[in-house]
């Protein structure tokens, strides 16, 4: 006999919610209020169930994602303010979390640092000596996927396939002994090293499991190995059940390649063999015909469980299928029919989002929205943190944080130059090698004054004093307990290391000008974070703290978003997102599905393309109302046009591809390409 079902809930979703005799799996297709159960399941624990808000922590996919759902929280809160004591965030920033406060349980000091992924790629680049960053790429990827499998450079070594692998599985060796003596952790670490200590240090991992007494995880199907770990690791001791909810969709797992395995939400069922496992089958944000594409497309693919989707909003609009002559005209179209759509519908520009395959194909979209003064934003291209301007100053930032850190004392050493040249960092390097030390460190040992002349020297040992000079700022205890604040940190060293002059002296006007306006704007946000300002936890953060917060910032983030712009995102980062009108571009062969690698074996072709197509699935699953699709019969690759196809995708949609219109030899006035656009807009092709 089910209850009545709690308000702004389904029946399946309110069991969901309600369920606590242990633990619980989700699984639904797209829409169907996954998200929204953790959410409500949250503010349930804690209004009906009196739990803690202290003891309940949430996982979901990107820091973004977090941030949403903890607003969404707090509103359904009758303190919202107790949302802010929840801990909601990604696998990584709970690694943090965990690492900050056992750093020395994994013999790490309180202060290491994170390094990005682009260190890590010259780390290996030279530890391979070698510049062919394809190699680099194999050895790097190579390197996640042992991390991320738990398998250490011993067993890599003896699993390895081919000399290739056992290349990788070699610097593997070296590249984890430098990060350790860089004092430095990499991504994969984050999640790795609680799992280690976990499962070497029972009174740590019980302390950690008292504090824990719900967990919840937003998108199960993308966690990996490691990540899969963890979560038993946090979950099962201390005689007590296992409480948590996972929710999931196995035709969303989108992440193979980074290790991520579906697999995961099988071996839930074994792992935990009183597993309650609930499905969801109404969508409550689709059209019945974006629906009934997704269901066709996604049909294709082996089924590992059984799902079925139906919506209540009505038929809706016909999905078009554009086929254009070639992405410039692609890009102009899009552009032209959303500003068409916005005025004739007065649609806010948030409604819209142009989503593609490939950060590459954003570039010729910007250029048409801004033609036609269409505001947008952008996430999961180029990180504003990766940015070189940005990265200079989070050298400064990271050395602050640890002085162990090498890769960033090479950094901030040489940018803004300050006379210290390659010849003399590379007789430092093989100094500290053969003492065991840090670059930093080497400055200061004795012996050094007889392999560096005192010119070397000097602006070396200058450089470091200045360091340890805003270091002990940064540190010292002031008024608010933690030292000077960060700004005033962070204005003093950008005006010590004439930054803006520099810039000024590197390049010219134009580029220079716009390089310290993100430097401003970046330091604004490092501000308003260490005043607690606009960060969720209200917290005061030190230099320290602001640091490692920074090395989180991922390549899905994206920057902080202009409220009302067009969406424009990679598929993968427009996961768990939704549009009312959504615009899917280059849906092309070679493009999605993306072309990999020709001669792989058959089986490995077969997985790529099921991949794909559950990127296609998930695209598809983003719209609410409409839905466009465009192909282009001709596409600039490397500089030059190449033919293309339309995706097997809009054929297995069950829709028609269209001719590419309007030809190329048809040049169409800005006036008549509106008047085209309607007519678009208002006969639909499918
Ligand atoms: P995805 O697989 O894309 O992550 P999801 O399963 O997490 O999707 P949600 O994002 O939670 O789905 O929900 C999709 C939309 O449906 C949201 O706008 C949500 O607010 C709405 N929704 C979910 N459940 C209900 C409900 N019972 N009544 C009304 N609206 C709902
Ligand atoms: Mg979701």
């Amino acid at each position: 006999m089910s209850k009545a079902p709690m308000f702004g809930l389904n029946v399946p979703q309110s069991e969901a919610v309600t369920y606590l005799d242990g633990p619980c799996l989700v699984l639904a297709g797209a829409g169907s209020g996954k998200t929204r159960v953790i959410t409500q399941k949250i503010a349930h624990l804690i209004e009906d169930r009196g739990y803690d808000p202290r003891t309940i922590a949430a996982l979901t996919f990107t820091n973004k994602a977090a941030l949403e759902m903890q607003e969404r929280i707090a509103k359904l809160l009758k303190q919202p303010r107790q949302a802010k004591q929840l801990t909601v965030s990604t696998f990584h920033s709970l690694g943090v979390k965990i690492l900050r406060q056992e750093a020395n349980g994994v013999g790490l000091k309180d202060r290491f640092s994170i390094i990005d992924s682009d260190d890590c790629g010259s780390l290996i680049q030279d530890l391979a000596i070698t510049t062919d960053k394809q190699i680099v790429r194999r050895i790097q990827t190579d390197i996640s996927l042992w991390k991320n499998g738990l398998i250490d450079p011993v067993l890599a070594l003896q699993q390895a396939r081919d000399e290739d692998q056992a290349q990788s599985a070699r610097i593997y060796a070296s590249y984890v002994a430098t990060l350790s003596a860089y004092q430095a952790v990499d991504f994969d670490d984050l999640i790795r090293l609680p799992v280690e200590l976990f499962r070497n240090n029972e009174p740590i991992r019980d302390k950690w499991q008292r504090r824990l007494r719900y967990l919840l995880m937003d998108e199960y199907q993308d966690t990996n190995t490691c990540q899969y770990e963890l979560v038993k690791l946090m979950v099962t001791g201390l005689g007590k059940k296992p409480m948590f909810t996972a929710v999931g969709d196995d035709d969303q797992a989108i992440y193979a390649w980074r290790g991520a395995s579906v697999e995961n939400l099988k071996t839930l069922q074994t792992d935990f063999p009183d597993l309650a496992v609930i499905k969801l089958e109404q969508n409550y944000r689709s059209t019945t015909r974006i629906l009934q594409a997704a269901n066709a497309v996604i049909g294709n693919n082996p089924k590992l469980f059984e799902k079925s989707l139906w919506s209540e909003h009505g038929l809706g609009e016909p999905i078009k299928v554009l086929g254009m002559a070639n992405d410039d005209q692609e890009a102009e179209q899009v552009a032209i029919m959303i500003s068409a759509d916005h005025f004739e519908r007065k649609n806010k520009w948030s409604d819209y989002a142009i989503l593609y395959r490939g950060n590459h194909q954003a570039r010729v979209i910007e250029q048409c929205l801004r033609k036609e003064r269409i505001p947008y934003t952008i996430s999961g291209g180029q990180s504003f943190f990766d940015k070189a301007e940005i990265k200079d100053i989070i050298s400064y930032l990271r050395l602050l944080a640890n002085t162990d850190d090498d890769p960033a004392f090479i950094r901030a050493v040489t940018t803004p130059r300050r006379g210290v040249g390659q010849s003399t960092l590379e007789t430092l390097g093989t100094f500290s090698g053969q003492w065991q030390c840090s670059l930093f460190e080497a400055v200061f040992k004795g012996g050094i004054e007889a392999l560096l002349a005192e010119k070397q020297l000097r602006p070396l040992r200058e450089f470091c004093n200045f360091i340890n000079d805003l270091e002990a700022r940064a540190s010292r205890p002031g008024p608010g307990g933690s030292g000077d604040n960060a700004a005033q940190v962070l204005d003093d060293l950008l005006e010590a290391i004439n930054y803006e002059s520099y810039l000024y002296d590197m390049f010219d006007e134009r580029a220079a000008q716009s390089k310290w306006q993100n430097v401003l704007e970046f330091t604004n946000w490092l501000k308003e974070r260490g005043r607690g300002g606009k960060d969720r936890d209200g917290d005061e953060k030190n230099v320290l703290e602001l640091t490692q917060m920074v090395a989180l910032m991922s390549m899905l983030e994206g920057q902080d978003e202009d409220p009302d712009a067009v969406r424009m995102s990679t598929l993968h980062a427009s996961k768990g997102l939704e549009y009312p009108h959504v615009f899917l571009v280059g849906v092309e062969e070679g493009i999605l599905p993306h072309k990999g690698d020709a001669d792989a074996p058959a089986e490995q072709i077969a997985a790529r393309v099921q991949e794909e197509r559950r990127l296609m699935y998930v695209g598809i699953t983003r719209a609410q109302r409409t839905l466009h699709i465009s192909w282009c019969k001709k596409r600039k690759r490397a500089g030059e046009l190449v033919h293309c196809d339309p995706s097997r995708f809009i054929k297995e949609m069950a829709l028609d591809v269209g001719t590419a219109v309007p030809t190329e030899s048809e040049v169409l006035t800005p006036k008549e390409r509106l008047a085209r656009m309607k007519e678009l807009l208002a006969t639909p092709k499918a």
